[in-house]
Protein backbone atom coordinates (compact mmCIF):
# COMPACT_ATOMS: atom_id res chain seq x y z
CA UNK A 1 0.00 0.00 0.00
CA UNK A 2 1.44 3.45 -1.34
CA UNK A 3 -0.16 6.24 1.11
CA UNK A 4 0.34 10.02 -0.61
CA UNK A 5 0.67 12.88 1.98
CA UNK A 6 0.07 16.42 1.09
CA UNK A 7 1.61 19.04 3.70
CA UNK A 8 4.68 18.40 5.91
CA UNK A 9 3.32 20.23 8.24
CA UNK A 10 2.45 18.55 12.31
CA UNK A 11 -0.98 16.69 11.05
CA UNK A 12 0.83 15.83 7.63
CA UNK A 13 4.29 14.50 9.47
CA UNK A 14 2.77 12.80 12.62
CA UNK A 15 0.67 11.06 10.11
CA UNK A 16 3.38 9.95 7.96
CA UNK A 17 5.78 8.82 11.23
CA UNK A 18 2.47 6.62 12.33
CA UNK A 19 2.32 4.86 9.32
CA UNK A 20 5.95 4.55 8.31
CA UNK A 21 6.97 2.78 11.96
CA UNK A 22 4.27 0.12 10.60
CA UNK A 23 5.90 -0.56 7.12
CA UNK A 24 3.52 1.28 5.24
CA UNK A 25 5.15 3.30 2.54
CA UNK A 26 4.43 6.75 2.84
CA UNK A 27 5.56 9.73 0.12
CA UNK A 28 5.04 13.68 1.52
CA UNK A 29 4.68 16.63 -0.88
CA UNK A 30 4.89 19.84 0.77
CA UNK A 31 5.12 22.99 -0.95
CA UNK A 32 7.07 24.87 1.22
CA UNK A 33 10.95 24.68 1.19
CA UNK A 34 10.88 23.42 5.32
CA UNK A 35 9.02 20.90 7.06
CA UNK A 36 6.55 21.60 10.37
CA UNK A 37 4.24 24.09 8.42
CA UNK A 38 3.09 26.91 10.60
CA UNK A 39 4.87 25.58 13.58
CA UNK A 40 8.40 25.50 11.78
CA UNK A 41 11.16 27.16 13.67
CA UNK A 42 14.09 29.04 11.97
CA UNK A 43 17.61 30.69 12.53
CA UNK A 44 17.05 34.75 12.75
CA UNK A 45 20.23 36.78 13.73
CA UNK A 46 21.68 34.06 15.52
CA UNK A 47 18.74 32.78 17.69
CA UNK A 48 15.97 30.16 17.02
CA UNK A 49 12.32 31.78 16.81
CA UNK A 50 9.10 30.33 15.96
CA UNK A 51 5.90 31.31 14.00
CA UNK A 52 4.63 33.56 16.68
CA UNK A 53 4.38 32.07 19.80
CA UNK A 54 4.15 28.05 20.08
CA UNK A 55 2.60 26.38 23.49
CA UNK A 56 2.39 23.32 23.55
CA UNK A 57 0.00 21.54 25.52
CA UNK A 58 -2.10 18.37 25.85
CA UNK A 59 -3.89 15.64 28.33
CA UNK A 60 -3.91 13.47 25.80
CA UNK A 61 -1.94 10.64 26.47
CA UNK A 62 -0.88 9.43 22.85
CA UNK A 63 -0.12 13.14 21.80
CA UNK A 64 2.54 13.51 24.92
CA UNK A 65 3.94 10.19 24.30
CA UNK A 66 4.52 11.66 20.42
CA UNK A 67 6.03 14.68 21.79
CA UNK A 68 8.21 12.55 24.19
CA UNK A 69 9.09 9.69 21.79
CA UNK A 70 9.97 12.37 19.16
CA UNK A 71 12.04 14.69 20.94
CA UNK A 72 13.73 11.61 23.11
CA UNK A 73 14.76 13.75 25.92
CA UNK A 74 15.17 17.47 23.84
CA UNK A 75 12.50 19.45 25.58
CA UNK A 76 12.44 21.61 28.90
CA UNK A 77 9.98 23.28 30.91
CA UNK A 78 8.41 26.68 30.23
CA UNK A 79 7.62 28.90 33.13
CA UNK A 80 4.48 30.42 31.71
CA UNK A 81 3.61 34.17 31.84
CA UNK A 82 1.03 35.58 29.34
CA UNK A 83 -0.94 38.99 30.45
CA UNK A 84 -3.20 41.00 28.78
CA UNK A 85 -2.14 45.05 28.28
CA UNK A 86 -5.02 46.78 28.28
CA UNK A 87 -4.99 50.90 28.99
CA UNK A 88 -1.25 50.60 30.20
CA UNK A 89 -1.90 48.03 32.67
CA UNK A 90 -1.47 44.33 32.24
CA UNK A 91 -3.87 41.90 33.24
CA UNK A 92 -3.33 37.98 34.22
CA UNK A 93 -3.97 35.44 31.50
CA UNK A 94 -6.18 33.09 32.39
CA UNK A 95 -8.13 35.84 33.81
CA UNK A 96 -7.75 36.02 37.65
CA UNK A 97 -10.52 37.14 39.84
CA UNK A 98 -8.12 39.41 42.55
CA UNK A 99 -5.86 40.51 39.73
CA UNK A 100 -8.98 42.34 37.68
CA UNK A 101 -10.01 43.42 41.27
CA UNK A 102 -6.93 45.09 41.84
CA UNK A 103 -6.59 46.60 38.31
CA UNK A 104 -9.39 47.99 37.96
CA UNK A 105 -11.22 51.22 39.29
CA UNK A 106 -13.70 50.74 41.89
CA UNK A 107 -16.63 51.71 39.51
CA UNK A 108 -15.78 49.29 36.82
CA UNK A 109 -15.20 46.94 39.25
CA UNK A 110 -18.97 47.88 40.43
CA UNK A 111 -20.27 47.63 37.05
CA UNK A 112 -18.64 44.17 36.25
CA UNK A 113 -20.18 42.49 39.27
CA UNK A 114 -23.77 44.12 38.34
CA UNK A 115 -23.30 43.04 34.77
CA UNK A 116 -22.18 39.23 35.85
CA UNK A 117 -25.06 39.21 38.19
CA UNK A 118 -27.52 40.43 35.50
CA UNK A 119 -26.58 37.52 33.04
CA UNK A 120 -26.14 35.16 35.42
CA UNK A 121 -29.91 35.99 36.46
CA UNK A 122 -31.15 36.69 32.95
CA UNK A 123 -28.50 34.58 30.39
CA UNK A 124 -28.84 34.35 26.91
CA UNK A 125 -30.98 31.76 25.75
CA UNK A 126 -28.82 29.25 22.93
CA UNK A 127 -26.18 31.51 22.92
CA UNK A 128 -24.76 30.93 18.74
CA UNK A 129 -22.79 33.83 18.59
CA UNK A 130 -19.26 34.66 20.49
CA UNK A 131 -20.40 37.30 22.56
CA UNK A 132 -23.79 36.42 23.63
CA UNK A 133 -21.56 33.14 24.96
CA UNK A 134 -18.54 34.99 26.45
CA UNK A 135 -21.52 37.98 27.70
CA UNK A 136 -23.14 34.69 28.93
CA UNK A 137 -20.41 33.73 30.95
CA UNK A 138 -18.34 36.64 32.22
CA UNK A 139 -21.09 39.53 31.72
CA UNK A 140 -21.25 42.56 29.55
CA UNK A 141 -18.52 44.62 31.16
CA UNK A 142 -16.10 41.57 31.73
CA UNK A 143 -16.93 40.96 27.47
CA UNK A 144 -16.37 44.49 27.04
CA UNK A 145 -13.20 44.76 28.30
CA UNK A 146 -11.09 41.57 27.77
CA UNK A 147 -12.42 40.02 24.64
CA UNK A 148 -14.29 42.54 22.23
CA UNK A 149 -11.13 44.67 21.12
CA UNK A 150 -8.63 41.39 20.88
CA UNK A 151 -11.46 39.03 19.28
CA UNK A 152 -12.35 41.38 16.62
CA UNK A 153 -8.85 42.33 15.52
CA UNK A 154 -8.35 38.68 15.48
CA UNK A 155 -10.98 37.84 13.01
CA UNK A 156 -11.75 41.03 11.49
CA UNK A 157 -15.56 40.68 11.29
CA UNK A 158 -17.50 42.03 14.58
CA UNK A 159 -18.21 39.62 17.65
CA UNK A 160 -21.72 39.42 17.33
CA UNK A 161 -20.99 37.09 13.91
CA UNK A 162 -18.12 34.94 15.14
CA UNK A 163 -19.41 31.67 15.82
CA UNK A 164 -19.80 30.58 19.66
CA UNK A 165 -17.75 27.85 18.69
CA UNK A 166 -14.39 29.42 18.74
CA UNK A 167 -15.69 30.15 22.84
CA UNK A 168 -16.75 27.41 23.32
CA UNK A 169 -13.08 25.66 22.13
CA UNK A 170 -10.54 28.63 23.48
CA UNK A 171 -11.93 30.29 26.15
CA UNK A 172 -12.02 29.15 29.69
CA UNK A 173 -14.70 29.55 31.97
CA UNK A 174 -14.03 31.79 34.67
CA UNK A 175 -15.76 31.00 37.48
CA UNK A 176 -16.22 34.25 39.59
CA UNK A 177 -17.43 32.11 42.98
CA UNK A 178 -14.79 29.80 42.84
CA UNK A 179 -12.15 32.46 42.44
CA UNK A 180 -13.65 34.46 45.54
CA UNK A 181 -13.29 30.84 47.61
CA UNK A 182 -9.82 30.78 46.36
CA UNK A 183 -8.76 34.24 47.11
CA UNK A 184 -10.31 33.58 50.82
CA UNK A 185 -8.51 30.42 50.98
CA UNK A 186 -5.02 30.94 49.18
CA UNK A 187 -3.42 28.76 47.40
CA UNK A 188 -1.89 26.63 50.28
CA UNK A 189 -3.70 23.33 49.21
CA UNK A 190 -2.58 23.83 45.43
CA UNK A 191 1.19 22.38 45.59
CA UNK A 192 0.46 21.69 41.89
CA UNK A 193 1.56 23.41 38.92
CA UNK A 194 -1.05 23.11 36.47
CA UNK A 195 -0.92 23.50 32.20
CA UNK A 196 -1.24 27.18 33.00
CA UNK A 197 2.21 27.70 34.50
CA UNK A 198 4.45 25.70 32.92
CA UNK A 199 4.27 24.11 29.46
CA UNK A 200 7.31 21.73 27.39
CA UNK A 201 8.84 23.31 24.61
CA UNK A 202 11.21 21.97 21.99
CA UNK A 203 15.33 22.68 23.14
CA UNK A 204 15.88 24.10 19.88
CA UNK A 205 11.93 25.90 18.77
CA UNK A 206 8.71 24.42 18.63
CA UNK A 207 9.94 23.51 14.94
CA UNK A 208 12.57 20.68 16.33
CA UNK A 209 9.52 18.54 16.84
CA UNK A 210 8.68 18.28 13.11
CA UNK A 211 12.42 18.38 11.79
CA UNK A 212 13.26 15.29 14.09
CA UNK A 213 10.13 13.88 13.00
CA UNK A 214 11.01 13.93 9.41
CA UNK A 215 14.04 12.79 10.47
CA UNK A 216 12.59 9.41 11.93
CA UNK A 217 10.44 9.23 9.04
CA UNK A 218 12.99 9.10 6.55
CA UNK A 219 14.72 6.09 8.54
CA UNK A 220 11.53 4.28 8.35
CA UNK A 221 12.01 4.52 4.68
CA UNK A 222 9.27 7.27 3.85
CA UNK A 223 10.10 10.07 1.66
CA UNK A 224 9.75 13.56 1.77
CA UNK A 225 9.08 15.49 -1.20
CA UNK A 226 10.13 19.72 -0.45
CA UNK A 227 9.27 22.33 -3.37
CA UNK A 228 6.84 20.23 -4.22
CA UNK A 229 2.92 22.00 -4.14
CA UNK A 230 0.51 19.84 -5.43
CA UNK A 231 -2.53 21.29 -7.73
CA UNK A 232 -4.92 18.96 -7.21
CA UNK A 233 -6.26 15.20 -6.00
CA UNK A 234 -6.73 12.89 -8.82
CA UNK A 235 -10.09 10.76 -8.38
CA UNK A 236 -11.02 8.29 -10.89
CA UNK A 237 -14.70 7.25 -12.51
CA UNK A 238 -15.92 5.36 -9.33
CA UNK A 239 -14.84 8.23 -7.12
CA UNK A 240 -11.93 6.43 -5.83
CA UNK A 241 -9.00 8.92 -4.87
CA UNK A 242 -5.76 7.19 -6.47
CA UNK A 243 -2.94 9.94 -6.76
CA UNK A 244 -2.25 13.78 -6.94
CA UNK A 245 -1.11 16.07 -9.60
CA UNK A 246 2.29 18.49 -9.18
CA UNK A 247 1.88 22.19 -9.90
CA UNK A 248 5.13 21.76 -12.28
CA UNK A 249 2.48 19.04 -14.25
CA UNK A 250 4.21 16.08 -12.20
CA UNK A 251 1.93 12.77 -11.00
CA UNK A 252 1.95 10.47 -8.71
CA UNK A 253 0.04 7.41 -7.90
CA UNK A 254 -1.12 6.28 -4.50
CA UNK A 255 -4.04 4.15 -2.70
CA UNK A 256 -4.84 7.04 -0.11
CA UNK A 257 -4.32 10.58 -0.20
CA UNK A 258 -4.14 12.20 3.00
CA UNK A 259 -4.73 16.13 2.71
CA UNK A 260 -3.59 19.29 4.79
CA UNK A 261 -3.62 21.48 1.62
CA UNK A 262 -6.34 23.93 2.52
CA UNK A 263 -10.33 22.51 2.50
CA UNK A 264 -11.28 24.95 0.47
CA UNK A 265 -8.60 25.04 -2.64
CA UNK A 266 -8.66 20.77 -2.23
CA UNK A 267 -12.77 21.20 -3.12
CA UNK A 268 -12.07 23.35 -5.70
CA UNK A 269 -9.48 21.51 -7.44
CA UNK A 270 -11.40 17.91 -7.54
CA UNK A 271 -12.79 17.19 -10.73
CA UNK A 272 -16.89 16.96 -11.07
CA UNK A 273 -17.12 18.71 -8.10
CA UNK A 274 -21.03 19.65 -7.98
CA UNK A 275 -22.08 23.38 -7.73
CA UNK A 276 -23.73 23.72 -5.01
CA UNK A 277 -20.53 21.93 -3.30
CA UNK A 278 -18.38 24.94 -4.97
CA UNK A 279 -20.76 27.39 -3.86
CA UNK A 280 -20.55 26.16 -0.09
CA UNK A 281 -16.24 26.15 -0.75
CA UNK A 282 -16.77 29.90 -1.92
CA UNK A 283 -18.34 30.64 1.95
CA UNK A 284 -15.55 29.59 4.07
CA UNK A 285 -12.78 31.69 4.39
CA UNK A 286 -9.47 32.40 6.25
CA UNK A 287 -7.76 34.80 8.16
CA UNK A 288 -3.85 35.97 7.75
CA UNK A 289 -1.31 36.36 9.49
CA UNK A 290 1.32 39.26 9.36
CA UNK A 291 4.63 38.59 12.03
CA UNK A 292 7.50 41.64 12.24
CA UNK A 293 10.29 40.61 13.64
CA UNK A 294 12.18 42.96 16.09
CA UNK A 295 15.73 42.66 16.89
CA UNK A 296 16.00 44.45 20.36
CA UNK A 297 19.25 45.54 21.26
CA UNK A 298 18.83 44.12 25.06
CA UNK A 299 17.84 41.78 27.20
CA UNK A 300 15.83 43.74 29.67
CA UNK A 301 12.55 43.92 28.25
CA UNK A 302 9.05 42.71 29.33
CA UNK A 303 8.82 39.59 31.02
CA UNK A 304 6.04 37.11 29.76
CA UNK A 305 6.68 34.68 26.96
CA UNK A 306 3.88 36.66 24.98
CA UNK A 307 1.69 39.36 25.52
CA UNK A 308 -2.59 39.96 24.04
CA UNK A 309 -2.16 43.27 23.21
CA UNK A 310 -6.16 44.55 23.23
CA UNK A 311 -5.85 48.10 23.24
CA UNK A 312 -7.50 49.41 20.39
CA UNK A 313 -5.10 52.45 19.33
CA UNK A 314 -2.55 49.51 18.21
CA UNK A 315 -3.32 47.30 15.18
CA UNK A 316 -1.17 44.32 16.49
CA UNK A 317 -2.80 42.11 18.72
CA UNK A 318 0.04 39.89 20.37
CA UNK A 319 3.48 40.26 21.04
CA UNK A 320 6.24 37.55 21.77
CA UNK A 321 9.58 37.47 23.46
CA UNK A 322 11.68 34.69 22.52
CA UNK A 323 14.49 35.77 25.21
CA UNK A 324 12.01 34.81 27.98
CA UNK A 325 11.19 31.27 26.78
CA UNK A 326 14.67 28.96 27.18
CA UNK A 327 18.27 29.94 27.18
CA UNK A 328 18.61 27.37 24.05
CA UNK A 329 17.11 29.86 21.56
CA UNK A 330 19.48 32.70 22.34
CA UNK A 331 22.36 31.48 23.55
CA UNK A 332 25.30 34.12 24.26
CA UNK A 333 23.60 36.82 21.86
CA UNK A 334 23.14 40.02 24.24
CA UNK A 335 19.94 40.71 22.15
CA UNK A 336 16.43 40.06 22.22
CA UNK A 337 14.12 39.20 19.44
CA UNK A 338 10.31 39.91 19.67
CA UNK A 339 7.37 39.37 17.14
CA UNK A 340 4.75 41.32 16.80
CA UNK A 341 1.41 39.98 15.10
CA UNK A 342 -1.27 41.71 13.07
CA UNK A 343 -4.11 40.10 11.23
CA UNK A 344 -5.54 40.92 7.92
CA UNK A 345 -7.96 39.98 4.94
CA UNK A 346 -6.37 39.49 1.64
CA UNK A 347 -8.07 42.52 0.47
CA UNK A 348 -6.87 45.16 3.31
CA UNK A 349 -4.55 47.26 2.82
CA UNK A 350 -1.72 46.12 5.36
CA UNK A 351 -1.59 42.69 3.77
CA UNK A 352 -0.38 44.39 0.48
CA UNK A 353 2.05 47.21 2.06
CA UNK A 354 6.13 46.98 2.04
CA UNK A 355 7.75 45.30 4.68
CA UNK A 356 9.79 48.40 5.16
CA UNK A 357 6.33 50.17 6.25
CA UNK A 358 5.12 47.46 7.99
CA UNK A 359 8.14 47.18 10.27
CA UNK A 360 7.74 50.95 10.82
CA UNK A 361 4.20 50.81 11.90
CA UNK A 362 5.44 48.18 14.32
CA UNK A 363 8.42 50.23 15.86
CA UNK A 364 5.84 52.92 16.47
CA UNK A 365 3.60 50.49 18.03
CA UNK A 366 5.90 49.27 20.77
CA UNK A 367 6.87 52.76 21.19
CA UNK A 368 3.49 53.76 21.74
CA UNK A 369 2.98 50.84 24.31
CA UNK A 370 6.12 51.53 26.41
CA UNK A 371 7.19 47.86 26.81
CA UNK A 372 10.85 48.67 25.66
CA UNK A 373 12.80 51.10 27.23
CA UNK A 374 13.53 53.77 24.85
CA UNK A 375 17.15 53.80 25.14
CA UNK A 376 17.24 50.14 23.18
CA UNK A 377 17.22 50.08 19.70
CA UNK A 378 15.84 48.14 16.74
CA UNK A 379 19.06 46.49 15.41
CA UNK A 380 16.86 44.38 12.69
CA UNK A 381 13.66 43.64 11.10
CA UNK A 382 11.58 40.57 9.26
CA UNK A 383 8.61 40.42 8.03
CA UNK A 384 7.04 37.35 7.39
CA UNK A 385 3.75 36.96 6.03
CA UNK A 386 1.15 33.49 6.78
CA UNK A 387 -1.91 33.45 4.21
CA UNK A 388 -4.80 31.09 5.69
CA UNK A 389 -3.87 31.02 9.08
CA UNK A 390 -6.86 31.23 11.22
CA UNK A 391 -9.90 29.81 9.18
CA UNK A 392 -12.76 32.26 9.93
CA UNK A 393 -15.81 30.53 12.12
CA UNK A 394 -18.45 33.11 10.95
CA UNK A 395 -21.87 32.69 12.50
CA UNK A 396 -23.49 29.73 10.41
CA UNK A 397 -20.27 28.06 8.45
CA UNK A 398 -20.92 24.81 10.20
CA UNK A 399 -23.55 24.54 7.29
CA UNK A 400 -21.27 25.16 4.49
CA UNK A 401 -18.81 23.33 6.03
CA UNK A 402 -20.53 19.96 6.53
CA UNK A 403 -21.52 20.38 2.90
CA UNK A 404 -18.52 19.63 2.04
CA UNK A 405 -17.05 17.05 4.49
CA UNK A 406 -20.32 15.08 2.99
CA UNK A 407 -18.81 15.27 -0.36
CA UNK A 408 -15.18 14.94 0.91
CA UNK A 409 -17.25 11.56 2.49
CA UNK A 410 -18.62 10.49 -0.78
CA UNK A 411 -15.04 10.00 -2.42
CA UNK A 412 -12.94 7.00 -1.18
CA UNK A 413 -9.53 6.85 0.16
CA UNK A 414 -9.00 10.64 0.37
CA UNK A 415 -8.70 12.14 3.94
CA UNK A 416 -8.63 15.53 4.94
CA UNK A 417 -6.95 16.53 8.05
CA UNK A 418 -4.89 19.45 9.90
CA UNK A 419 -5.81 22.82 10.43
CA UNK A 420 -6.77 24.81 7.12
CA UNK A 421 -6.79 21.10 5.92
CA UNK A 422 -10.08 19.92 7.34
CA UNK A 423 -11.09 24.28 8.59
CA UNK A 424 -10.29 23.15 12.06
CA UNK A 425 -9.04 25.88 14.12
CA UNK A 426 -6.42 23.47 15.37
CA UNK A 427 -3.19 23.96 17.88
CA UNK A 428 -0.55 21.39 17.16
CA UNK A 429 -2.11 19.04 19.56
CA UNK A 430 -5.16 18.39 17.64
CA UNK A 431 -3.74 18.46 14.18
CA UNK A 432 -1.13 15.36 15.51
CA UNK A 433 -4.21 13.64 16.77
CA UNK A 434 -6.07 13.95 13.34
CA UNK A 435 -2.79 12.27 11.89
CA UNK A 436 -2.10 9.46 14.37
CA UNK A 437 -5.97 8.68 14.12
CA UNK A 438 -6.20 8.94 10.16
CA UNK A 439 -3.52 6.51 10.31
CA UNK A 440 -5.03 4.09 12.78
CA UNK A 441 -7.91 4.18 10.41
CA UNK A 442 -5.86 2.87 7.64
CA UNK A 443 -3.92 0.09 8.99
CA UNK A 444 -5.78 -0.80 11.46
CA UNK A 445 -9.53 -0.64 9.66
CA UNK A 446 -10.22 1.54 12.25
CA UNK A 447 -13.36 3.99 12.03
CA UNK A 448 -12.62 6.96 14.23
CA UNK A 449 -14.39 10.34 13.13
CA UNK A 450 -11.69 12.52 12.53
CA UNK A 451 -13.91 15.61 11.90
CA UNK A 452 -14.96 15.26 15.56
CA UNK A 453 -11.88 15.75 16.63
CA UNK A 454 -11.38 19.29 18.75
CA UNK A 455 -15.23 20.42 18.23
CA UNK A 456 -16.02 19.12 21.35
CA UNK A 457 -13.14 19.64 23.07
CA UNK A 458 -12.91 21.15 26.68
CA UNK A 459 -10.17 24.05 27.02
CA UNK A 460 -7.68 22.32 29.18
CA UNK A 461 -5.83 24.64 30.28
CA UNK A 462 -6.71 23.21 34.44
CA UNK A 463 -4.53 19.72 33.15
CA UNK A 464 -1.64 18.84 36.04
CA UNK A 465 1.59 19.73 34.32
CA UNK A 466 2.65 16.16 35.63
CA UNK A 467 0.92 14.78 32.47
CA UNK A 468 3.14 16.08 30.15
CA UNK A 469 6.50 16.32 31.55
CA UNK A 470 6.38 12.87 33.48
CA UNK A 471 4.86 10.37 30.84
C1 LIG B 1 1.10 32.84 15.01
C2 LIG B 1 0.67 31.44 15.38
C3 LIG B 1 0.68 31.05 16.71
C4 LIG B 1 0.32 29.75 17.05
N1 LIG B 1 0.38 29.37 18.37
C5 LIG B 1 0.19 28.08 18.70
C6 LIG B 1 0.39 27.64 20.04
O1 LIG B 1 0.74 28.40 20.93
N2 LIG B 1 0.19 26.33 20.30
C7 LIG B 1 -0.17 25.43 19.34
O2 LIG B 1 -0.27 24.23 19.63
N3 LIG B 1 -0.41 25.83 18.07
C8 LIG B 1 -0.24 27.13 17.73
N4 LIG B 1 -0.45 27.54 16.44
C9 LIG B 1 -1.10 26.62 15.50
C10 LIG B 1 -0.16 25.61 14.84
O3 LIG B 1 0.85 26.30 14.16
C11 LIG B 1 -0.99 24.79 13.89
O4 LIG B 1 -2.09 24.24 14.58
C12 LIG B 1 -0.28 23.64 13.24
O5 LIG B 1 0.91 24.01 12.59
C13 LIG B 1 -1.23 23.01 12.24
O6 LIG B 1 -0.63 21.90 11.64
P1 LIG B 1 -1.18 21.37 10.26
O7 LIG B 1 -0.28 20.28 9.84
O8 LIG B 1 -2.62 21.10 10.41
O9 LIG B 1 -1.08 22.61 9.26
P2 LIG B 1 0.17 23.48 8.81
O10 LIG B 1 1.10 23.68 9.92
O11 LIG B 1 -0.42 24.66 8.14
O12 LIG B 1 0.88 22.57 7.72
C14 LIG B 1 0.34 22.38 6.44
C15 LIG B 1 1.48 22.14 5.46
O13 LIG B 1 0.92 21.88 4.18
C16 LIG B 1 1.67 22.55 3.20
N5 LIG B 1 0.82 22.75 2.01
C17 LIG B 1 -0.24 23.60 1.89
N6 LIG B 1 -0.76 23.53 0.65
C18 LIG B 1 -0.02 22.61 -0.01
C19 LIG B 1 -0.06 22.10 -1.34
N7 LIG B 1 -0.96 22.53 -2.23
N8 LIG B 1 0.87 21.17 -1.70
C20 LIG B 1 1.80 20.72 -0.82
N9 LIG B 1 1.88 21.19 0.45
C21 LIG B 1 0.98 22.12 0.84
C22 LIG B 1 2.08 23.84 3.88
O14 LIG B 1 3.20 24.44 3.24
C23 LIG B 1 2.39 23.35 5.29
O15 LIG B 1 3.73 22.97 5.43
C24 LIG B 1 -0.11 28.84 16.06
C25 LIG B 1 -0.13 29.25 14.72
C26 LIG B 1 0.26 30.53 14.38
C27 LIG B 1 0.29 30.92 12.95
Amino acid sequence: MKIIIIGAGPAGLSCAYALSKKGVEVEIYEASEFVGGMSRSFDLWGQRVDLGPHRFFSKEKRINQFFTEILDGEYTAINRLTRIYYKNRFFQYPLKFTNVLFNLNPFTIIRILWDYILQRLNPIKNPVTFEAWVTNRFGKKLYEIFFKSYSEKLWGIPCSKIDADWAAQRIKTLSLIGAVISAIKGNAGNKHKTLVDEFSYPKYGTGLLYEKCAERIKKNGGAIHLNKPVKRVLVNESNIANGIELSDGGQAQADFVISTMPFTTLIKGLDRTPQNVKDAASQLYFRNTILVYLEIDGIDLFEDNWIYVHSPDVKHGRITNFRNWCPTLYGDKKTSIICLEFWAFEQDDIWSIADDELTQIAKEEIKKLDLIPTSMDVLNSKVIKIPRCYPVYETGYQEPLKILENYIDSIDKLVPIGRYGSFKYNNQDHSILMGLLAADNITDGQNVNLWEINTDTEYQEEGDVKDILNQ
